[in-house]
Order: structure tokens, then C-alpha cells, then sequence
């Protein structure tokens, strides 16, 4: 699968707040976590995993809500101050932030990788085993990062 040539661009629900991703993300993967369910209201959310400097907000205003994780850091989860759309979490992990791959423009290039939370995902998912998936949280993301390098040699 090819990257698509950087930087790409995405933004928010009501185009107020706009990003800028400079490079490949280190990783896009699935999150069944109960909190991502009740986020997205759908079964899962997809997570892009991006290095601090390669992230750029353009333009808006954000709000945050910082949630309370099972491990007992807060999840820093911003949003944008109008139309409330979800788009990164600061994660406890320093040097990265989590953005929701569905805010990018252009979703083509972006398949996930791997899944995480598979313990709490809807039975009706069904997993692609070929792919790097985790019955809870990925303490270590090495796996995921590997496997999206892996799969956008060329
Ligand atoms: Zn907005
Ligand atoms: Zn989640």
C-alpha cells in the first residue's frame, strides 16, 4: 500500500479546526475500548499514532476533556470548541498524539494495522488474525509501529 505524499490535511466536523500531518504516521490501528465505543458511537475508533513535530493545528479553537484511564493516567482528549468533533488524544506517553484517523480528508491511504481492546470489542467484529491485535491496551506500540513500516515498504 503506498503513502500518500505528505504533508495531508484534516479537520473537524464544522471545518473550523484544521490540521496538518507533515509525515507518515508511526502507526493506524483499531480501538474497541469501551470509551472509544461511547466516543465514536460506533464499535470502534481508529487510532493514528503521530510524533509531536509531524502535527500541525492550522487553524481553531480546541477544547479538551481529560479522562480518567483504567491505568490511572489522565487521557488528555481534545476537541474542537464548536461542533465538539473528537479529533486527538494526548496520550501519557511523551513525544506522540493520538489522532482519530477519520478526521483525515483522505482515508485511502490509512489502513489500519492492527486492533487493541479486542477483550471488549462487539462479537459481530470479526479479526483479521493476520494483523498485530491486542486483547487490552499495547503498553509497548513497537509491534504496531513495525508492522506499519512493514506494510508500506516498497
Ligand atoms: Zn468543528
Ligand atoms: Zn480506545
Amino acid at each position: 500500500m503506498s503513502l500518500p505524499d505528505f504533508p495531508v490535511e484534516g479537520g473537524c466536523q464544522c471545518g473550523a479546526v484544521r490540521y496538518r500531518l507533515m509525515h507518515s504516521p508511526l502507526s493506524v490501528y483499531n480501538c474497541h475500548c469501551k470509551d472509544c465505543q461511547r466516543y465514536s458511537g460506533a464499535g470502534w475508533s481508529m487510532s493514528m499514532v503521530v510524533a509531536d513535530h509531524s502535527f500541525e493545528r492550522i487553524s481553531g479553537h480546541t477544547v479538551h476533556y481529560d479522562r480518567l484511564a483504567d491505568s490511572g493516567n489522565f487521557i488528555r482528549m481534545n476537541f474542537c470548541a464548536h461542533c465538539r468533533n473528537w479529533i486527538w488524544n494526548d496520550p501519557p506517553a511523551p513525544g506522540i498524539k493520538i489522532v482519530r484517523a477519520g478526521t483525515l480528508d483522505d482515508l485511502d491511504w490509512a489502513a489500519p494495522v492492527g486492533n487493541i481492546w479486542t477483550d471488549s470489542k462487539a462479537s459481530w467484529v470479526e479479526m483479521d488474525v493476520d494483523l498485530v491485535n491486542f486483547t487490552k491496551g499495547a503498553a509497548d506500540r513497537t509491534p504496531l509501529y513495525k508492522a506499519w513500516a512493514r506494510s508500506h515498504q516498497d
